[in-house]
Formats: C-alpha cells, structure tokens, sequence
C-alpha cells in the first residue's frame, strides 16, 4: 500500500509499505478519507519527531505515515475479534489513540489519558494516510450512515474536538461564545455553538476565514487586533460568557482570559506553547474557570457524530480542498498558509 510520511521540515513523501495484517485484538480499516488537523501543522513543520517530544507524546523520531482523522470500513479482523465488534465493511471512524486498555481512563474511553503510555495514529504510529490502517478493534466508533466519510474524518479529530470543549464549558443557549482562530477546529467551534444556541463572536485574522465564520454560524466575525476592545463593546463592557482558544498562540490565549465576564469560563484547545497570566487580576477578581481540553473520549466521538446527524448540521462545507494521497505534499503547503478552510485526503 501507499502511505504519506512526513519526514520533518515540512517536506512529505508518499512511500510503499506492506499491507498491514492485523495481529491479535486488532482491525485494519479500508480507509476512505483521512483529513488534515492544524496539529497535524506542528508535526510537519518541525524536525522529525520534535513536535511530539514537546507536546510530551513521547520522543519516537522514526518517520511514520501522518493523519489522525481516519475514516472507512473494516477490511480484516485479527484473532480474537468477534463479528460482532468488528463486522467486515462496516463503516467506522477511529478513536485514533490506544493505551493499556484496562486502565481506567481506558476503560471509559479516554485512552489518550493512560499512564501506562500511549500511542497516536498518524502522531507517534502510522495514521491514516494511507490505503489501510491498523489499529485496536476497541478504537473503532461506528460511524452513522447520515454521515459521509468525510464528515467521519472531521468529527475524528477537528470537529470532535470542538465539541469536547464546547461541552465541558456547559454551553447555555444564548450565551455569548468568543472563538478565537477559524481553523479547523475553530469553525467547528462556531458552526457547533452556534447550533447549540450560542451567540457566537468568531475571532480571527485571516480575512478569508472571518468571511468563512460568517457562513458557518457566527454573529460577529472580528478581527484579532483590539479584539478585546470590540467584545467588550458587543457585551456591555461585561465580557464574554465563554471564551474558546482553538490557536494556541500566548497573545490569543490572553486575550481569551481577559474578554472573559466576571464568571467566565475560557477554555483552550489549542496545542503547544505558553502563556502568562496575571493570575489575581485576569483570574481571581473575577473568579474565572479555566479549562484544558484535550480532544474528547470514544464515547465522546459517537455523540458529537449523534448531534451533528440529530441537528441536521452539514459538515462537508467546512473542506475547502479534497486531495489524492499523492497531492500530499500539495495539500499539506496550501494547508500550511492557514487562510483556506479544511483540507482531506480522499481514497
Ligand atoms: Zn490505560
Ligand atoms: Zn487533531
């Protein structure tokens, strides 16, 4: 088969690999569409594997095939795989992270959070740009046949994402959402909130993406510079209800913190680096939660594909580009310019 690799420094090649042949416990899923995250940035602009050794995914620097949105149909089963879990051509998406599997952070559904060490399809192992992909029988999530593969490949990571953190920070409708950053996860974000009954204030830079936020749900788009300024405006000088940081960027994150009401909740999802608060002014003296969201369980993965088919919400718009896996290197630097909407990988 045929897998995307990505060497570090943004450069990507499309090399042979054996079919994988599941061992024990394990699937390989046929894939059909496999998308592209703004994480996925991080990993294929740095040197190899020195993305993960600072997001603290561990320090494997082996080149691997990327892609951590996985989408298709199963295609073999390994020992010890009932029909009934894995039936041949079902349509599934991955919850792409396995961990020891008894744990009980495992054994909720959040693997990611297994202290026994963790492995990340497309991040530390190989993911699902490629024709097959193998993974434990038990991160597979039925994908719902409302939704395409595509819109499977969104909910897998940048949509699911969003999701995750808009319900950890207990949405109420008609609340006032600030999201900063309208990438992937950020016009979910906006598309989901809004649909959740939120008044959704998308904050961005990119002009493209503003007019994009617009389409997707938001009341307002605005652009980042004196952004504090205009929310604070927008609400009566009190702030916003909630403020989302999907960018990861210090001076966003800040600026999250402090559009955020007395009461507020922030949260950030956004990966990598730092920020510095003024701990009793930006949080103390108006008694500020501040949450850390970290994609969302198995379960968690099945209910946002429930509420997007529920809510009858269009996923497939959110891709500006739809890509071969040999325009891999392609997708990735019209992905890299961070203007255009989202990109996938389609088999
Ligand atoms: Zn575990
Ligand atoms: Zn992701």
């Amino acid at each position: 088969m045929k897998g995307a690799v990505f060497l570090g420094n943004r450069r990507i090649e499309v090399r042979d690999f054996p079919d994988p042949t599941p061992g024990p416990g394990e699937v390989v899923i046929q894939m059909k569409a496999s998308g592209l995250c703004g994480s996925d940035l991080k990993f294929y602009r740095s040197p190899p594997g020195e993305a993960q050794k600072a997001l603290g995914l561990g320090d494997q620097a082996d080149p691997f095939i990327a892609g951590h949105e996985p989408c298709g149909v199963i295609a073999a089963r390994g020992p010890g795989v009932s029909e009934r879990e894995a039936p041949i051509g079902q349509r599934v998406m991955d919850h792409h992270y396995s961990g020891c599997g008894v744990c009980k952070h495992c054994r909720v559904g959040w693997s990611q959070l297994c202290k026994a060490g963790i492995t990340v399809y497309g991040v530390t192992a190989n993911g699902g740009h490629a024709e097959y992909l193998k993974v434990p029988a038990r991160t597979l999530v039925p994908l719902p046949d409302e939704l395409s593969f595509v819109e499977g490949a969104a909910v897998s990571c940048g949509t699911g994402t969003a999701y995750g953190a808009l319900r950890r920070m207990n949405l109420a409708g008609g609340s006032t959402l600030a999201v900063f950053g309208q990438g992937p996860v950020g016009i979910s974000a906006t598309l989901l909130g809004a649909k959740m009954g939120a008044r959704v204030v998308a904050v961005e830079t990119s002009p493209e993406r503003r007019a994009l936020a617009l389409e997707f749900g938001a009341d307002q788009a605005i652009d980042f510079s004196d952004c504090e300024k205009a929310l604070k405006e927008l609400t009566r000088g009190e702030g916003v209800d909630l403020a989302l940081d999907t960018t990861g960027a210090a001076a966003a994150r800040l600026a999250a913190v402090r559009c955020a009401k007395t009461w507020g909740t922030v949260c950030f999802v956004g990966e990598g680096g730092e920020v510095t608060l003024d701990v009793s002014r930006d949080m103390l003296r108006k008694q500020l939660t501040l949450i850390g969201s970290w994609t969302f369980s198995a379960m968690g993965q099945a209910e946002c594909a429930r509420f997007v088919v529920d809510n009858g919400i269009k996923l497939e718009p959110i891709f500006s580009h739809r890509w071969k896996l040999d325009q891999a290197d392609e997708a990735y630097r019209v992905f890299d310019r961070q203007a255009s909407g989202k990109g996938v990988i389609t088999f």
